[in-house]
């Protein structure tokens, strides 16, 4: 059942928190809640000029900045228009850059997870999805590590870590504590020339990668 909400379905859990817009198209993500608009207003869609049109392009002040093709035809589409014009009115644009992320399950809260379960991944656009669904898993402790699949009851030969053959493998020992790692830290930084920290726990990583970014670094 989990395996089936991180696999197949992740894509569609994915939100937007919207901030500049300057990122996001109006019609074709879901900035605005759960709801993709070209879905939900198509005859609206079928009027735009532009389909990629981003949000600032036409949420203005006065409620639109609309360029359709024709004029707006009363009943069906300016019925659409209308109840778009009042869904999007409520929204305002910031500075803020847009952010993607995607929000913890109800069954999380409250199981006596550890606290990594209740850290907020923040979806980055500029690395690709796997990197993200690969983040969003190690976040949440959703690595099929040899330790885990022991607790769940998957019968593995040895529960140490196939790279060292010493410790057991944790998904912070894979990603931080294992020497065959820490070498690849070590090359990182000096690719990168920046020094990296030593880091306590896996939720130390995204930290950091978060204030690298912001100070642009990558
Ligand atoms: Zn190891």
């Amino acid at each position: 059942m989990e395996e089936r909400m991180e696999g197949k379905k992740v894509i569609n859990m994915i939100k937007a928190k919207l901030g500049n817009g300057e990122k996001l198209q109006l019609w074709n993500e879901a900035w605005n809640g759960e709801d993709i608009l070209k879905h939900k207003y198509p005859r609206l869609f079928n009027l735009e000029t532009e389909k990629n049109a981003t949000v600032p392009s036409r949420l203005s002040i006065n409620g639109g900045n609309w360029k359709w093709r024709r004029t707006v035809r009363e009943g069906r589409e300016k019925e659409e228009l209308e109840s778009l014009q009042s869904e999007i009115g409520k929204r305002s644009l910031n500075n803020e850059i847009d952010r993607w992320w995607i929000p913890s399950s109800p069954g999380d809260v409250g199981e006596g997870r550890p606290r990594r379960n209740r850290f907020k991944y923040m979806w980055d656009r500029s690395i690709p999805i796997k990197t993200n669904i690969l983040n969003w898993r190690v976040a949440r402790g959703r690595i099929p590590v040899r330790i885990v699949l022991a607790k769940m009851g998957i019968n593995t030969q040895n529960q140490n870590c196939p790279f060292c053959e010493i410790e057991p493998e944790t998904i912070e020992h894979v990603f931080l504590g294992c020497n065959i790692t820490q070498e690849l830290w070590r090359f990182v930084g000096a690719w990168w020339n920046i020094g990296i920290p030593y880091f306590k726990d896996v939720m130390e990583v995204f930290k950091w990668t978060e204030k690298l970014s912001k100070s642009s670094i990558i």
